[in-house]
């Protein structure tokens, strides 16, 4: 019988947005290197810097680059550095999103414009320059994947800006989808269910969104690292080869709900 060896055997790719130990970004990392993935972060600024390094020590690597999505010039050096050290690369996480979170309530038609495009710029524009910068790199095809969520599709209260922005990052992955397609490159969405991280914080009454998915949603629970790790790695490996342009749910099934669950009790406050 054939050995299969471990899915990311030789393969080698960039994460972009790990925070700390809660990042979904570290979730998939985790999962990548477990299946033999060599793994190269960016950190933006020095503080993360430091949350960062520890974490990247811990799966063997000392790959680690500042980047700064709003400055084009930290961007093109990241791609530069691993072009250097690695010649070719097969994979990228893009799991970077950023709104001012004094507009991360209340209501979305108060956007002001500066928060509007600073917001689109960081959590939309930015996957098209990331693909523009490391399609060159991955000239036997690869694997794109950004993180969405389902207030791109429907109204979730507190979203708002972060909402618009998430429905043109799941049009842009369409269109990079098409672009990339015949230099086989894969370009996915993962639509996470929420989870308590650094970003989500800024969310207007989170835990009530997290409470309301764990009553409601399918599994009767929220997803975890592993859930998202688990669905990153199969975006990512050849196991999704004949997966692009896809928005992917990972969220306990609570997007395929339509009303609360019977057992689920009224909750008006967490
Ligand atoms: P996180 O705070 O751990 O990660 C967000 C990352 O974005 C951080 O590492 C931060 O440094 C980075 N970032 C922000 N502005 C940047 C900039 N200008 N340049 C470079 N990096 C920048 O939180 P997370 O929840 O793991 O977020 C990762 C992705 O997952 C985001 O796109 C988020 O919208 C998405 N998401 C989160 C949830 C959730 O409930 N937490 C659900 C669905 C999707």
């Amino acid at each position: 019988m054939t050995k299969v060896g471990p899915l990311m055997a030789g393969k080698k790719g960039l994460i972009m947005g790990v925070a700390n130990n809660r990042s979904i970004a570290w979730g998939i990392a985790r999962q990548l290197h477990a299946h033999g993935a060599q793994i190269a972060f960016t950190y933006q600024g020095d503080v993360l810097k430091k949350r960062v390094e520890p974490l990247a020590a811990k799966i063997g690597s000392d790959f680690l680059m500042a980047c700064d999505v709003t400055d084009m010039a930290s961007l093109a050096k990241v791609f530069d550095t691993l072009k250097a050290r690695w010649g070719t690369i097969d994979f990228v996480v893009h799991a970077i999103a950023h709104s001012d979170k004094e507009e991360l309530k209340g209501r979305y038609v108060d956007t002001t414009r500066d928060n509007f495009l600073a917001t689109m710029d960081i959590s939309v524009y930015s996957l098209s320059a990331v693909t523009q910068h490391a399609a060159p790199l991955m000239r036997e095809g690869g694997s794109i994947l950004t993180l969405s969520y389902y207030g791109a599709e429907k109204v979730i209260p507190h979203y708002n800006v972060m909402g618009v922005a998430k429905a043109a990052l799941e049009a842009s992955v369409r269109y990079l989808a098409e672009d990339m397609g015949r230099e086989n490159i894969r370009v996915n969405a993962l639509s996470a269910g929420p989870m308590k991280t650094l970003a989500a914080s800024g969310i207007g009454d989170f835990r009530y969104i997290l409470k309301w998915n764990e009553l409601n949603s399918p599994l009767r629970r929220n997803v975890t690292l592993e859930d998202v790790g688990g669905a990153g790695l199969y975006l990512l490996s050849s196991l999704a080869s004949g997966v692009t342009g896809e928005v992917h749910y990972v969220d306990c099934g609570y997007n395929t709900v339509g009303m609360k669950a019977v057992d689920a009790p009224d909750i008006s406050t967490v």
